[in-house]
């Protein structure tokens, strides 16, 4: 279970997490691409906690996860014993020992990760094995697609040196299934991985999973699907919705024809609106180009299934809405408000902000009471 925090359940609003969906969800995944699916949970499992879902993952099967940082592989490993743990950012210099300590396998991206790793190893130090990352398209992390293709073609015995038992690179536009860079990425990472056919690969982000023609592999790598998102943007959501938030109503009040809301007064009440305040803001992770001005559209709260908008400029710890499409005898003070949770999911959230559903769930804030439930 998650560490309490100082104020846990002091800001009111709740965040709820099911593990069940969560595991559910991976299960899913797995058998879509029939293959053996892994899970990343870098960035704190999305903002979900690495803990509490390395552990219901690794309880359900999982035996490989993703992460970021060696601080989270070290988190990951703790709850999850005996799976492999990725470290995707790679081998900064001088971090061999951390891995060998931890049982971490760093995800090496280049010449000089390779060489390091496999020098350390000739050392006589007990390591898992590496993945060798090469880059199909990012132009961000991973050897070039051609020198990964040399090593493979060659035997390099950096290879071996390195103790490589994963191949793996990714996909920089699968949530779009048009994407023409998608098939070119399938298709570089096939010549690479048929050069090396004894080596597990792995290629399927979350939204690779629903791409036509993209081979399974030995392992996948799904992280935001996982959380409930939707791997495939436009059409609906194959996923079970693993996160709910709400928060409370603080005030309401009435407000005449004119009247200007929020810091600078960026929003003006056209007629007579009745307002509620609620009790989180971009502390918690609520973007502030999430508001209604007069010049712009923004986010929404559902408060008894009716949207009511973000209006004036979204705060650090409050967030007033406009209520007056619902029934007075419901905006009072205390009322729930769903600011996640059905209709309202994370991509709709994700574009009343402006942003995708990632940087929603990644921004989440540290103040909610969060429930677990389901594990
Ligand atoms: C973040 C990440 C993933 C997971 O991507 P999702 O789109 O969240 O499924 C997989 N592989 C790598 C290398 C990543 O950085």
């Amino acid at each position: 279970m998650p560490a309490v925090q100082p104020d846990t359940g002091a800001s009111g609003a709740t965040l709820t997490i099911d593990l069940g969906a969560l595991v559910s969800n991976w299960r899913l995944l797995g058998k879509r691409a029939g293959t053996e699916a892994g899970a990343v949970v870098k960035a704190d499992a999305y903002g979900l906690g690495i803990e509490p879902t390395a552990t219901a993952l690794a309880k359900a099967g999982c035996k490989n996860f993703f992460v970021a940082h060696v601080s989270e592989g070290i988190r990951a490993r703790k709850v999850a014993p005996d799976a492999a743990v990725y470290v995707l950012n790679g081998l900064l210099p001088g971090t061999c020992g951390a891995y060998a300590e931890h049982a971490l396998s760093p995800v090496l991206g280049s010449h000089e990760e390779l060489l390091e790793w496999a020098s350390f190893r000739q050392s006589g130090a007990k390591t898992r094995p590496a993945a060798l990352h090469v880059d199909t398209a990012m132009n961000r992390l991973g050897l070039w697609a051609g020198e990964g293709l040399n090593l493979a073609r060659e035997k390099s015995g950096v290879i071996a040196a390195a103790d490589v038992g994963l191949l793996m690179s990714h996909f920089a536009s699968s949530e779009d299934s048009t994407d023409p860079a998608n098939a070119r990425q399938i298709a570089a990472f096939a010549e690479i991985a048929a050069a090396v056919p004894e080596l597990p690969a792995s290629l399927m982000n979350s939204s690779g999973h629903f791409l036509d023609n993209c081979p399974s592999y030995q392992l996948t790598r799904p992280g935001y699907a996982l959380y409930g998102g939707n791997p495939t943007p436009g059409q609906p959501n194959p996923m079970q919705p693993v996160i709910g938030l709400e928060a409370q109503i603080i005030q309401v009040r009435e407000v005449e024809s004119g009247t200007q809301v929020g810091y600078n007064g960026r929003w003006t009440a056209k007629g007579k609106r009745r307002l509620a305040t609620i009790n989180l803001g971009y502390a918690d992770g609520y973007p502030r180009n999430g508001s209604w001005t007069d010049a712009s559209t923004g986010g929404s709260a559902l408060l008894d299934g009716v949207p009511c908008p973000f209006v004036g400029t979204v705060s650090m710890d409050l967030i007033i809405i406009d209520v007056t499409d619902v029934p007075a005898s419901v905006a009072q003070r205390g009322a729930s408000v769903t600011l996640i949770g059905g209709p309202l999911d994370l991509e709709a959230v994700g574009a009343g902000a402006k942003t995708i559903g990632y940087e929603i769930l990644t921004s989440l804030g540290r103040r909610y009471e969060r429930r677990y439930i389901g594990g």
